[in-house]
């Protein structure tokens, strides 16, 4: 499989880096679309049919879907490329009412299910899409939120997501083993000062690659006001196998 990533800008958008989306694709199987945040449809359009595309939520906080209503009108309306039947779609639990709001008027619902076919994530129950194994783990943020484990069925080869979580046991279950390791380091260098329960900072992912044993750690959604390389050396003081600060555009073949 190989993951693109569409954006990895953490919290907000930066400047030539969307906030979060990864797309992955396989030979012969749709593409899978991991969080759609402000600014990752346009990278999408250039890499993949939006209107073929199954799509994932980690979990409904801005910067991670809300570029959804851009994706219906595009697979309802595009006078070429619409849509001809349903893609798959999981998310959490108030994924069609949070994001049917975004496409309706006042406090009423655009229900995508003429385009989309929603189910929600349950906690270790592994989802088929495609060829690709996806195994959502509870992880620790204000809101409902996963990080998945996603297996390419006849090649073995594995990636984790965190999502948006602060450092917790089921990350690592998540994580076990995996060849590449996309770590939200939302905090930047240090994490000492801020609030529990929301991020990770470079030394909380690397101290989780190292437990989780994996092989390569991607650093993502870090914030366009942190220092990147401060939180790259944080990173290294945990974990000696590679390490690579995600940008928009990097592609990885898993
Ligand atoms: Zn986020
Ligand atoms: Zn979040």
């Amino acid at each position: 499989m190989e993951l693109t990533i569409l954006g990895c800008s953490g919290s907000v958008a930066a400047p030539g880096n969307a906030a979060s989306g990864y797309l992955i694709t396989v030979d012969n199987a749709p593409a899978v679309v991991m969080d759609l945040g402000p600014g990752t449809f346009a990278p999408l359009q250039e890499l993949a049919n939006p209107s073929e595309a199954d799509v994932v939520f980690t979990h409904l906080h801005a910067d991670h879907c809300l570029d959804l209503p851009s994706l219906l009108v595009w697979r309802r309306f595009h006078p070429e490329l619409a849509a001809k039947g349903r893609n798959l779609c999981f998310g959490p639990e108030r994924t069609p009412v949070h994001l049917g709001r975004l496409s309706a008027n006042g406090d009423e619902v655009d229900d995508f299910s003429d385009t989309l076919a929603f189910a929600p994530w349950r906690h270790g129950q592994t989802e088929i899409l495609g060829k690709l194994n996806f195994t959502p783990y509870e992880v620790d943020h204000p809101v409902e939120a996963y990080a998945f484990r996603v297996e390419h069925t006849a090649t073995g080869s594995s990636l984790c997501y965190s999502g948006d979580t602060a450092y917790t046991e089921n990350l690592i279950e998540a994580a076990r083993g995996v060849d590449y390791f996309f770590c939200e380091a939302g905090w930047g260098p240090d994490g000492n000062d801020k609030p529990i329960g929301m991020h990770m900072s470079g030394g909380d992912c690397g101290r989780a690659a190292r437990e989780a044993g994996v092989g390569t750690l991607v650093l993502v959604h870090i914030q366009p006001w942190a220092d990147k390389e401060a939180t790259l050396e944080a990173a290294r003081a945990e974990f000696d196998g590679e390490i690579i600060v995600g940008e928009a555009g990097m592609e990885f073949e898993i």
